[in-house]
């Protein structure tokens, strides 16, 4: 599928529009998280310990597919490889947003994924959203944890951590982290009063995911 690269001016400006959304919308706090977008020009990621609230287009950083900074004053962020390995493995990713949100972050904690359950999810995804082997933080075995864990799906949680989001573009990553927060709270709430969960036959879930992806994405961008 053919992917719309933003300039790196574009992406810059981008990236901080979308920490500030992410932080409305309770999906990060502080510094924590991170977002990427590939441009024409190397992959711009937020740096690494800046807060959302201040953050400028002249302190994303640009690196290269190994993570090698070419334009920035700051450290990429510490999660650059988990970015880096989702480009490498998925080529339709056009960009990854990484969150501490608190439902996804509480069935993290449990080391649970997130069930086939409720249906928006699953037509973004296709099924269930797997929850990641703990890996520590910043390190090429979370990256490796990540994609295993991703398995061709657009999210994942990051066992003990939170979760990780890609999409054709930053509007995209940004959709699916919010559903998938959405899923998490759902399932949250129905363990917490002790209901029984009912997974969606897989073969409607794979029918919804591919109108999804075929039609009503499309739809949503105005494409269609
Ligand atoms: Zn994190």
């Amino acid at each position: 599928m053919e992917k719309k690269l933003l300039t790196k001016k574009a992406a810059c400006a981008a990236i901080v529009e979308m920490g500030h959304k992410l932080t409305e919308k309770h999906l990060v706090a502080g510094s924590w998280g991170n977002i990427s977008t590939l441009t024409r020009k190397g992959i711009a990621i937020t740096p690494s310990g800046l807060g959302y609230e201040k953050l400028t287009p002249a302190d994303i950083v640009i690196v290269d597919a190994e993570g090698q900074a070419l334009v920035g004053k700051h450290i990429p962020s510490s999660e650059t490889k988990v970015h880096l390995a989702i480009y490498k493995a998925f080529p339709e990713a056009g960009a990854v947003i990484h969150t501490h949100s608190i439902y996804a972050s509480a069935l993290a904690a449990m080391h649970e994924d997130v069930p086939a359950v409720i249906e928006d999810i699953v037509q973004i995804c296709g099924g269930k959203v797997n929850c990641a082997e703990y890996a520590m933080t910043g390190t090429q075995e979370l990256a490796d944890a990540a994609v295993k864990a991703l398995a061709g799906l657009k999210a994942c949680l990051l066992a003990n951590h939170g979760a990780v989001c890609w999409g054709k573009d930053l509007a995209e990553a940004l959709l699916v982290a919010e559903i998938l927060e959405k899923a998490a709270q759902i399932v949250v709430l129905c363990k917490s009063c002790g209901g029984k969960l009912h997974e969606l036959d897989a073969a409607d879930s794979e029918a919804m995911h591919t109108f999804y992806e075929e039609h009503y994405s499309k739809r949503q961008r105005g494409e269609e």
